[in-house]
């Protein structure tokens, strides 16, 4: 048998075998070199996951662009391999306008949405020909005018709440009526954005984007959301004469978090999103607009590892704590949304026990996983969270004085490290006293 690379170690994590010489050995060696604790991303993963979504919708959507929306993962080296692959990006502030401009993507490549704009940030989007995704009326005002300012035309689309309810976690629920994105299609806020954007000389009506929420696992609100869009972008064709660039759907496909889960497969999606999508194509003739797509956590949440060492472990009356070396500054889901990641103790075989994963934040909810059947492990042993890759550097901080922990994408049996770990140093940088 040939020697396991770093690739098989991760995947022999993903699959459950994290007692296997395969895991420990891929752990062991990205540890020493890099030191803990560490994101670990397998490119071939995040290649796949992404040539999955394509594949499955580019033979059902002949006019299709997928985006990658830069705030589930911004390191740079992630986002070389996502545009290699040909995805634009989607971005949601000036920062991620830098981004994405630093990652070598042209200006009209950029699908620029927010809910609150500042001027800086629209007149970025203008200067660059990015697509601005407007949210208010208040928005498109502002854009009219930073576009005729600088004597161009903005090229805008409008972020619709469609008032539908995907069934994920509240807070990450974004299209229901109550939340603060987007114009609702309810009340005829959205018409009225469309019918004023086209007196506008300034504004360019490029599109029509909606994002209803993230981790969504059913196809029902995806669909109920593509029909209402449809309908909309029919009556804008009827009425105004308008014929839209594109239709963009938004992102929120899950991801499984837990062993024996299935996330929301592409296949599945766009199966059930081609027939309202042809019938309406059908009915609105002429050139008919692309189907646009924004999935972050899809293309990177599972090719992501954070490793972790064990510092301590304890017992109390009521329960056993892992004490390990990241905590919510590192890997904040768990505290934020309640989010689950699986924890897989590497090299350990006893028999499982219920354990709590804590993290070294002096916070009581800073729990990383929650009795959990695990065996136990040992002060110096690894304890790997998978699923990591989305959501989880973008999220670290350095509360409690910890610096930020390095990055490492893993290609093959090849480990390169595409950010170093923080300094104290780094703590201290932007203090100017
Ligand atoms: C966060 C976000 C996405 C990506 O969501 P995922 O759940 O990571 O796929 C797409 N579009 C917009 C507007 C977003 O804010």
């Amino acid at each position: 048998m040939s020697p396991s690379t770093l690739h098989d170690g991760l995947e022999a994590l993903r699959t459950d075998r994290a007692h296997e010489p395969a895991a420990s050995s891929a752990v062991s060696r990205l540890a020493s070199e890099f030191g803990t604790p560490l994101y670990v991303y397998d490119r071939e993963t995040i290649v796949s996951q992404f040539r999955s979504l394509r594949a499955a919708f580019a033979s059902r959507f002949p006019k299709l662009r997928i985006h990658y929306a830069l705030k589930a993962n911004g390191n740079g080296a992630l986002l070389a391999v996502l545009r290699a692959e040909g995805a634009a990006p989607e971005v949601v502030s000036l920062g991620e306008i830098v981004m994405a401009l630093r990652a070598g993507w042209a200006g009209d490549e950029i699908l620029f949405t927010s809910s609150s704009k500042g001027p800086e940030e629209i007149a970025k989007a203008v200067e660059i020909g990015a697509v601005l995704n407007v949210d208010s009326r208040d928005e498109l005002e502002q854009a009219a005018t930073s576009a005729a300012a600088a004597g161009k035309r903005v090229r805008i689309s409008f972020r619709i709440n469609p008032g539908v309810d995907p069934h994920t976690l509240h807070h990450i629920n974004t299209g229901i009526p109550e939340a603060k994105f987007g114009l609702h299609l309810d009340g005829g806020l959205a018409r009225a954005a469309y019918a004023r954007a086209r007196e506008l000389p300034s504004v360019a009506i490029t599109g029509i984007h909606c994002h209803i929420g993230s981790q969504i696992m059913e196809t029902d609100g995806y669909v109920a959301t593509a029909r209402k869009m449809l309908a909309f972008v029919r009556e804008l064709k009827r009425d105004f004469g308008l014929s839209l660039e594109f239709v963009d759907l938004g992102g929120g496909l899950a991801v499984p978090y837990h062993d024996g889960e299935e996330g929301l497969a592409p296949a599945v999606l766009a199966a059930a999103l081609a027939p309202v999508w042809s019938e309406a194509m059908a009915a609105l003739g002429g050139d008919p607009p692309a189907l646009w797509l924004e999935p972050g956590r899809f293309f990177v949440a599972p090719s992501g590892f954070l490793v972790t060492r064990v510092n301590s472990v304890k017992t109390t009356t009521v329960k056993t704590f892992v004490n390990v070396n990241a905590g919510s500054n590192t890997l904040l889901r768990p505290a934020m949304y309640a989010a689950h990641h699986r924890a897989r103790v590497v090299g350990a075989s006893g028999a499982p026990e219920i354990l709590d994963v804590a993290g070294d934040v002096c916070e009581t909810g800073d729990i990383l996983a929650a009795e959990r059947r695990l065996p136990r492990p040992r002060a110096g042993d690894f304890v790997v969270f998978l699923d990591a890759g989305a959501y989880g550097f973008a999220m670290a901080s350095t509360y409690n004085a910890r610096p930020l922990p390095a990055e490492v994408l893993v290609d093959g049996d090849t480990a390169t490290l595409i950010r170093r770990r923080g300094t104290f140093e780094d703590l201290f940088r932007d203090e100017t006293k």
